[in-house]
């Protein structure tokens, strides 16, 4: 992707292999990719997009160069972005990010981000200042819950009633607030500043697990919240080298000062509310999500339509926490990657085939 290339949304689908659960139950593989290109094929049903990985599409390896590298160059350009792993339960958001605390936190997307962030920063050191924060979030009920606020790794769970409660009691709720020069910020989260690979990474493990264990049932809780890792990367470069100066953020007559971020967002499953059970509560929950993957195909259609975007065409980012929280690093001068994960599986066929439609109307 180059800084100047006019659509700013990519959409990639990400085809898992079947999984020994779904051998088990004799599930076939019903979804066709057609080979060397970027195209699925469910049924009747034919799909293209930037990218297809899987299957018979590119190697997942190639996944991070492709879609997700160019962004993290961005960033030390001063250019904020967004990766989103969009899909329903189970079709491999979280491996596909990393997000989780146990498999894929090796090879997800998060964990590459900061091998390159960090050989990045290593060989421009020298004539850079560099500072990192990073945020772990999540979203759910349209409610932002910190994932690094205190420290559940050292802690009994049960300590301040954080087990199975979505806020601390006591606590302000966090707020997303917006600066007169349009960045957003969020008021009351944890921003912790890192200077190793190993901090970030820590970061990445206590956010994961208080997530799984911020609810009595891991699987609902975390199928149904947004949860968003976020990078600030802040850049002082000295234009003039030969005339000393006191390390400050601030911008003066011979410095440089450049700051973006990254936010690596594992969305809430895709599939329909009544899916997710049959009370009430649950019923509402699911309601909250669609709200928010409803603002984000919104907000991305409004994006991808070139046509739209020249007319100034209103971008509905406020319709959710999500893209409220999102919405300076979509559109405009960021750039967005969105991965569609699914299942190859037959029994998922019409969940697949709704997250290809949502990912079709995204480009
Ligand atoms: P989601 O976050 O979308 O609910 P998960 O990431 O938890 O889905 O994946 C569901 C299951 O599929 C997990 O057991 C995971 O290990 C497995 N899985 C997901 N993606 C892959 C992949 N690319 N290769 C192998 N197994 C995968
Ligand atoms: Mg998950």
């Amino acid at each position: 992707m180059e800084a100047g290339e006019d659509c700013c949304v990519k959409v990639a689908v990400h085809v898992r292999p079947l999984i020994n659960d779904e051998k088990l139950q004799g599930c076939k593989d019903c979804v066709t990719v057609i080979p060397g290109k970027p195209q699925v094929q469910l049924g009747a049903h034919s799909f293209t997009f930037d990218h297809v990985y899987g299957s018979a599409g590119s190697p997942a390896s190639a996944m991070f160069e492709e879609c997700v590298a160019p962004l993290v160059d961005g960033l030390f350009q001063g250019y904020n972005a967004t990766v989103l792993a969009y899909g329903q339960t189970g079709s491999g958001k979280t491996y596909t990010m990393g997000t989780g605390f146990k498999d894929g936190c090796q090879t997800g997307i998060i964990p590459q981000v900061m091998n390159v962030l960090f050989n990045k920063i290593e060989s421009l050191k020298h004539q850079i200042e560099f500072q990192l924060q990073v945020s772990f979030i999540e979203i759910l009920k349209e409610e932002v819950r910190d994932l690094l606020d205190s420290s559940p790794m050292s802690k009994p769970e049960t300590a301040n009633g954080h087990a199975g409660k979505v806020t601390l009691p006591g606590k302000p709720p966090i707020q997303i607030r917006e600066t007169s020069n349009g960045v957003i910020t969020l008021a009351g989260s944890t921003e912790v500043s890192v200077t190793t690979l190993k901090e970030m990474a820590a970061c990445l493990e206590q956010g994961s697990l208080s997530r799984a264990t911020g609810s009595t049932n891991m699987n609902s809780q975390s199928s149904r919240s947004h949860a968003i890792f976020t990078i600030t990367l802040e850049q002082m470069r000295k234009l003039n080298p030969a005339i000393p100066s006191e390390s400050s953020i601030n911008e003066t007559m011979n410095e440089e000062y450049l700051c973006a971020k990254l936010h690596l967002v594992d969305l809430a499953g895709s599939e329909r509310a009544k899916r997710t059970g049959s009370d009430g509560l649950r019923f509402k929950e699911g309601v909250h999500i669609n709200k928010g993957l409803l603002a984000l195909g919104n907000v991305i259609s409004a994006l991808g339509d070139e046509k739209k975007r020249k007319e100034g065409v209103h971008v509905p980012y406020r319709d959710s926490k999500l893209t409220r929280l999102l919405q300076d690093s979509l559109g405009g001068n960021s750039r967005t990657v969105m991965i569609a994960c699914v299942s190859p599986a037959d029994i998922n066929a019409e969940e697949t085939l709704n997250t290809l439609k949502y990912a079709n109307r995204a480009r």
